[in-house]
Parts: structure tokens; C-alpha cells; sequence
């Protein structure tokens, strides 16, 4: 029997990173079960900003095989000590370092403008790499990062015809601490998700990917369950 309500806490119970990451993993397989989807179908991705290397590396220990970076330049430090592992762009894109951006990164998971596309475009093409994006979409309606979900699908289609990216799907921020908002968020996202097309659903962070996995989340990202508290100093 498969326990389907339990606690958000059961995935950061852990101590060392390396059990929070095998909790996470064994709770959203649980997860997956309850909603019908295989196991291993969810890829979970370390945001590893202002976070300890030595953490990050204890969790590529463990299995971790994707990390994500907010800063270029905290994760040009934090890379080089790093074992290779697929490393994702989830911070602001901006344009004059596209170049930058696309050299270091595999996937650029915060592409929200057709300007900023086509910035990492050239810079891919001049770099002879074929460059996985995501379309950040503001499904949370926040006017803060993304475009509209209205705008998605046109966004993605432009850059669809630039052969150094691979538009592979969508990803999206629902609201802080707020369960209800959040499965709303994801719901247009998922809506959004189907009109786009792709691989990649990349919804759910510490605080609500239950509610993600609940939605069609194919990867969630995860900082402070699977480190700890960021230290913002
Ligand atoms: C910081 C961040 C995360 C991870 O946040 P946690 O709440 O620590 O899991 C995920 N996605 C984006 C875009 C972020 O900036």
C-alpha cells in the first residue's frame, strides 16, 4: 500500500545531503506511484546558488546528476570543482552574456524574450553547440520573470527556427508558501506545457513540488531540501 498524504517534511528529513537526496528521490517515486507515473520519471535538478561546492559535490556522490546556477559567475567557480554534470542556467539572461552563457551551460532553463533567445542563438552557433532551452512562462501571472503563457507558444515557435537551440519545453515559479496558488500555477503551466510542446515540464522547488508532481512535472529543481538553508552572506 502506497501512503499518499505524506507529510512535505518527508523529503528533508534526511541529515547529510546525501540522504536528502535518496529521500527526496524514494518521495517523489511515491509520489509518482500515487499519480499513476512510472518511477525515474521525474529528474531532479540541485540549485546549487549560495551554496557550500562541497555539498553539491556530496549529492553528485550520491547520484545527482543535474545542477543549476542563478549567476554566471558562481557557477563558473563552482563548476571547475566539480565531477561533469549537466549544468542548467535558471537566472536572468542577459544578452551581453549570452556567449558566456552558452559556453558554460547546457541547458538554459530562463529564456522569457525572443531578444534573449536569439542572443544565445548566435552565441550557440558561433560555438558550433546545439544549445537546449527552456521558455520561462509567468504561469503564476506575477509580472516579475517569463512571458505570458499566451506568448509562449508563438516565443517558442520563433525559436524553433534557430537550428543551434533546441526549444525542449517550458519552465515555471509558482508563489511562495502557498499550496493552493501554487497547484493553480501548475495547472497553467501543464496547459501551457501541452500547447508548447517538448520534453520538459520544469516545475516544483523545495517548498511545492508535490504539488508539481501532482501537475506533470518531468523536473523539479531543488536548493535549500537537498543542501539546506542557503547562506546568503
Ligand atoms: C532558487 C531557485 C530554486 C530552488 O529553490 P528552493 O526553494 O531552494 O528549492 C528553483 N528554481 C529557481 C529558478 C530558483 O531561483
Amino acid at each position: 500500500m502506497v501512503l499518499c498524504s505524506a507529510g512535505p517534511q518527508a523529503a528533508s528529513g534526511g541529515v547529510t545531503v546525501a540522504e536528502r537526496f535518496s529521500l527526496l528521490h524514494a518521495a517523489i517515486d511515491q509520489e509518482l506511484e500515487c499519480v499513476g507515473r512510472p518511477p525515474g520519471s521525474v529528474t531532479i535538478v540541485g540549485v546549487a546558488k549560495f551554496q557550500p561546492v562541497e555539498s553539491v559535490r556530496e549529492a553528485i556522490d550520491a547520484g545527482l546528476r543535474d545542477v543549476a546556477h542563478n549567476y554566471l559567475q558562481e557557477g563558473r567557480r563552482g563548476f571547475e570543482r566539480l565531477p561533469p554534470v549537466r549544468k542548467h542556467f535558471i537566472g536572468r539572461v542577459q544578452s551581453n552574456k549570452a556567449r558566456a552563457i552558452a559556453t558554460l551551460f547546457d541547458v538554459v532553463q530562463s529564456v522569457d524574450r525572443l531578444e534573449t533567445g536569439l542572443s544565445l542563438a548566435r552565441a550557440a552557433s558561433a560555438l558550433d553547440r546545439e544549445l537546449s532551452v527552456l521558455i520561462q512562462v509567468d504561469a503564476a501571472r506575477a509580472r516579475r520573470h517569463g512571458c505570458s503563457p499566451e506568448e509562449a507558444c508563438d516565443l517558442a515557435a520563433r525559436l524553433r527556427n534557430e537550428t543551434s537551440l533546441r526549444v525542449d519545453g517550458i519552465m515555471a515559479i509558482a508563489p511562495p508558501r502557498d499550496p493552493a496558488a501554487a497547484a493553480k500555477t501548475f495547472a497553467t503551466a501543464a496547459k501551457t506545457f501541452a500547447l508548447v510542446g517538448g520534453s520538459t515540464l520544469s516545475i516544483g522547488m523545495s517548498g511545492d513540488w508535490r504539488e508539481a508532481v501532482r501537475a506533470g512535472s518531468t523536473m523539479v529543481r531543488i536548493g535549500a531540501a537537498l543542501f539546506g538553508e542557503r547562506d546568503r552572506r
